[in-house]
């Protein structure tokens, strides 16, 4: 028998004001659905709805992670800094690592992410190539002191994550694990009643090239996409756009040498030489782990990323104040002509067919017109250094690129041999030699996934869940707490239950409207208000809360409708195991406020 409660006894502490600084629908949403608190910036406690909530999120994941033969466990969540010094992440990984000591001076860290824990247990216990493939997966919380905790669920500092890990023999069974787990990811979106789109990425902290982010799509969302028809999709920070320029000159000219006072910034520039900053090259200064000087070269209506510069040179810093100085580099004149001596010269590949740049003359209050790649400057590599956008070309079809908001739910990355080389973590092959594990890892956001459904599936009375992610599916509102009204209501409560739904009977003593206002907040997808004016017409109010359909079910066929109702729509949430043939995530919202776009679940 499913859950059935009595509101009375529910702890959800809803509000009928707007929490201050909440920004986003989610965070001001379940704050005032009662679902959650905050302790302090980024930290969270999960009230009873919320957690019921958070547990129908879990559920699904787990299911999807089993199906894919990944094994649950549970990692410690305070880690040893000994295995973080192995995989030089203990220095790498900066502020976000929250860090701390025991009685005995030892050191530790609060897990913001479990590579070295797994890689260590698995080298201690896994020695033959018969043992593998392995793949082990957790629901656990995570640590990381980000610089802008923000948005409620969505950026916090602890967070509930699934992680996943796998290891292998070869690049092969990597790939065939790596597969199935985004299979399991774009099934555990559609489960969610996400709309989404798999996208290209950038790996980040975690390491690995090949990675692939899952992005519930919102306008609220943090990151950037690109998308084409073709199905092609990336995030802009790692995304290779095709930028059709057409250059501002195919003529070349004489090189000549111009006096701007005081000019230092591409507008100033702009507006001095009356000309379009699409029209001017910009340079951006960076330095080597060595300390050779790079510049990077870019057209100046465009960013430069500093993803795609490290990807061109890998260990790069931008330079900062003290380095200028240190270089003794004009910050707003630096061009590609006669640098100073050994600096590499890196030109956006949109540059090429460029004849004549206008560009800064690495003399203070001086620029440049007509300097010409090949005769007056060489350029040691041409590179894809910047920011595509909306009306780039794809990079599979040439079709034109269209952008769209998104909030990362997930993402799988191929690790290599990084932590298994890192932490000497081997096994032995067929012929007795030692060989690095191949791995892989995967992690889904799973408070981040309550609050990205809550930006796609919400109006302005409250949230409208999809089924799936609802904390209880029906809820039954009687208008008084006696007689015939009541005791309807608690028959149609208790037979829904006994029929495997999981429903809710608001026995408060409150007035009708405070009851309706909270069934709307909260999101009962399902509801039935049972008044004494229907009773004696013998039907009871029904409402789907998404829709927002009203109707009236005669009250002996009530339990019959909408038990049928909830199965029609478990069902749509119920892909468990199934590769291909299910419902675009898109089809399955539609009540949002977000952009519940086509998407891509291929
Ligand atoms: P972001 O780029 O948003 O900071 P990330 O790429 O660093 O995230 P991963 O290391 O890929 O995050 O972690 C896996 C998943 O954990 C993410 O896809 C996201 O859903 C979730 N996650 C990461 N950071 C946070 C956070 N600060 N708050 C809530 N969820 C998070
Ligand atoms: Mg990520």
């Amino acid at each position: 028998m499913a859950a059935t409660l009595r509101m009375s006894g529910v702890y959800a502490p809803t509000l009928k004001e707007t929490p201050v600084d909440a920004e986003l629908a989610s965070h001001r949403l379940l704050l005032r659905a009662g679902m959650v608190r905050k302790s302090a910036a980024g930290i969270y406690s999960f009230l009873p709805l919320g957690w019921r909530s958070i547990a129908k999120i879990e559920r699904i994941v787990r299911e999807e992670m089993d199906a894919i033969g990944s094994q649950e466990l549970l990692l410690p969540i305070v880690q040893p800094a000994e295995l973080w010094y192995e995989s030089g992440r203990w220095d790498d990984y900066g502020p976000e690592l929250a860090r701390l000591t025991d009685r005995h001076e030892r050191w530790f860290c609060l897990g913001p992410t479990h590579e070295e824990i797994i890689t260590a247990l698995v080298r201690a216990d896994v020695r033959s190539y018969r043992e593998l493939p392995l793949s082990f997966y957790q629901v656990n919380m995570k640590f990381r002191d980000e610089v802008r905790p923000r948005f409620g669920l969505l950026r916090g500092r602890e967070f509930i994550m699934k992680d996943a890990y796998s290891f292998h023999t070869s690049q092969d069974s990597l790939q065939e694990h790596y597969d199935d787990q985004a299979g399991a990811y774009a099934r555990i979106c559609e489960r969610l009643g996400l709309a989404f789109r798999r996208v290209e990425a950038e790996s980040g902290q975690i390491g690995g090239k090949v990675t692939t982010e899952f992005m519930a799509l919102a306008d609220s969302g943090e990151a950037e996409l690109l998308f084409c028809a073709c199905g092609w999709a990336a995030n802009v920070e790692a995304g290779e756009a095709v930028i059709t320029r057409t250059p501002a000159t195919t003529e070349a000219t004489s090189m000549e040498q111009v006096h701007t006072p005081g000019i230092c910034t591409i507008e100033e520039l702009k507006e001095f030489l009356g000309i379009s900053e699409h029209d001017i090259v910009k340079t951006m200064a960076a330095k080597t782990p060595e300390g050779r000087l790079v510049y990077f070269c870019v057209p100046g209506d465009r960013e430069l990323n500093p993803t795609k510069a490290a990807w061109a040179v890998p260990g790069i810093e931008l330079l900062d104040e003290d380095d200028f100085a240190a270089f003794n580099i004009p910050k707003g004149s630096l061009g590609p002509v006669e640098p100073p001596a050994g600096t590499l010269i890196v030109g956006d590949r949109s540059l090429k067919g460029e004849v004549a740049w206008r560009t800064g003359a690495n003399e203070s209050d001086y620029h440049l017109l007509g300097a010409m790649p090949g005769r007056d400057f060489e350029v040691d590599a041409w590179e894809d250094l910047v920011f595509g956008r909306p009306g780039d070309r794809c990079p599979e079809c040439g079709g034109p690129l269209e952008g769209a908001r998104g909030i990362e739910v997930s993402q799988v990355f191929q690790l290599g041999t990084k932590y298994s080389d890192s932490m000497g973590a081997t096994y032995q092959d067929e012929n007795g030699d030692e060989q690095p594990f191949v791995m892989g890892c995967y992690g889904v956001g799973i408070s981040r996934s309550l609050a990205a459904v809550i930006e796609q599936y919400h109006d302005d009375n409250g949230i409208c869940w999809p089924l799936s992610v609802a904390p209880l599916e029906v809820a039954v509102v009687p208008l008084a707490l006696e007689g015939e009204v009541y005791e309807t209501a608690e028959q149609i409560w208790s037979d829904l239950g006994k029929a495997d739904i999981e429903t809710v009977i608001d026995d408060r003593d409150l007035r009708a409207g405070v009851k309706f206002n909270d069934a709307d907040l909260i999101g009962w997808p399902f509801q039935i208000v049972v008044g004494k004016k229907g009773i004696a017409e013998g039907v009871v109010e029904f409402k789907a809360r998404a829709a927002g359909e009203r109707s009236t079910f005669p009250i002996d066929e009530a339990v019959a409708r909408v038990s049928g109702l909830v199965r029609e729509e478990r069902a749509r949430f119920a892909h468990v195991g199934v590769h291909g043939g299910v419902a675009a995530a898109g089809d399955v919202g539609g009540t949002g406020t977000a952009d519940t776009g086509a998407a891509d679940v291929s």
